[in-house]
């Protein structure tokens, strides 16, 4: 067994240590820091030079130039999203695959697009090979996945310079998009929700920095 495989008594003791941190810093909603509590985070993390840090409250590098989100952000956004056992979620920007597989510990059925064909290949077989299913897609998060539409929340894991419409159109009544919306290296994270009239009402949660969306898949 590889290294970074293993979850040992140590792994799990720096991860119960994050979980009080995560907690210290306003995160409350109880499943999301178990489900923290639960996911190996270090088997997200490919360079076992980064191994010793999986558990710190940091972002770091994963191929093709992007990032597996900052823990505090992941239970943030985790947080916000307000799911119950069962939900349908859509997350765009798969990623590492370690926020997919907390919302999968939570419960939920995820639906996730990523638009780096390498880092969709890698995610799908970590996450196969970690017992979690989830239904993965390699495209534009920006249209969204309109045959599995509609969904009770939508969670966006990189910074969209305006907020999608095409997302917004694909939430069900009452439903929730998080989504960090900004044309900078900052982004303010919105939750928007869909009322019955078809509007939405929105919120600002503060200041965030993500990765940017950038429009269509690459390959
Ligand atoms: N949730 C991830 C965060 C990864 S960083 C994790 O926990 O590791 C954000 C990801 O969004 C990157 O992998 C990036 O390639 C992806 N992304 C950016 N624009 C996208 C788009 N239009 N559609 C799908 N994925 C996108």
């Amino acid at each position: 067994m590889a290294t970074t495989e293993k979850d040992d008594y140590r792994h799990q003791g720096l991860r119960r240590r994050l979980v009080d941190l995560l907690k210290k810093k306003g995160i409350k909603d109880q499943p999301v820091l178990k489900a923290i509590g639960t996911i190996p985070r270090h088997r997200f993390i490919d360079d076992t030079a980064f191994l010793e840090l999986a558990y710190q409250d940091i972002a770091f590098p994963i191929p093709c130039g992007q990032t597996i989100s900052q823990p505090y952000t992941v239970a943030f956004q985790s947080e916000l999203l307000q799911v119950r056992p069962g939900m349908k979620v859509l997350e765009i920007g798969t990623g590492s695959g370690y926020q997919t597989a907390v919302l999968c510990e939570l419960g939920c059925k995820v639906f996730s697009i990523e638009r780096h064909r390498p880092l969709y290949l890698q995610t799908k077989d970590r996450l196969m090979g970690m017992g979690v299913r989830p239904n993965l897609y390699f495209g534009d998060g920006y249209k969204g996945l309109p045959k599995e539409a509609p969904f009770d929340r939508v969670l966006v894991t990189c910074g969209a310079p305006k907020v999608p419409e095409d997302l917004l159109g694909q939430l069900k009544v009452g439903g929730l998009l998080v989504v960090p919306v900004g044309e900078g290296e900052e982004q303010r994270m919105l939750v928007l929700e869909r009322q019955e009239d078809g509007s939405f009402r929105s919120d600002d949660h503060g200041l965030f920095r993500f990765v940017p969306m950038l429009a269509d898949k690459a390959s």
